[in-house]
C-alpha cells in the first residue's frame, strides 16, 4: 500500500526502519506538520505534493494534524511559503552557507 492515501493507518515495524524523505533509514518517519516522530501503531498517512510549484515533499501527517486532503495541500504550501520567507529575508545571512536550499 502506497503512504499516500486518504485513510490514517498504522504504522508498521517496516515504516518505521524505512527510508523516508531521502534521509537515513527511520530517521524523517515524522509528521511533516508538526515533527511528531511516529512510533510503530501510530497512524499516519502521506499528502501528495509533488504537482504544487515549490511545495513538493509528499509530507507524512499525525492523527493530529490530519485534515481534509485539499487543506493539507493548502497548509503544506504555506509553510513552504514561511520557510522560503525565512531563509531569505530574516536568516539570509545563515542560510547563504547552506546548501539545503530550494
Ligand atoms: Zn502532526
Amino acid at each position: 500500500m502506497s503512504f499516500v492515501r486518504e485513510t490514517l493507518e498504522p504504522a508498521t515495524a517496516e515504516d518505521c526502519k524505512a527510508c523516508w524523505n531521502g534521509g537515513p533509514l527511520g530517521q524523517n518517519f515524522r509528521c511533516g506538520f508538526c515533527g511528531y516522530a511516529f512510533q510503530e501503531g501510530d497512524l499516519f498517512r502521506g499528502i501528495y505534493t509533488n504537482d504544487l510549484p515549490y511545495a513538493g515533499g509528499n509530507p507524512l501527517v499525525c492523527r493530529e494534524c490530519n485534515a481534509e486532503t485539499s487543506e493539507l495541500r493548502k497548509r503544506w504550501q504555506e509553510k513552504w511559503a514561511e520557510w522560503r520567507a525565512l531563509r531569505q529575508d530574516r536568516f539570509w545571512w545563515f542560510a547563504r552557507r547552506s546548501s539545503d536550499g530550494n
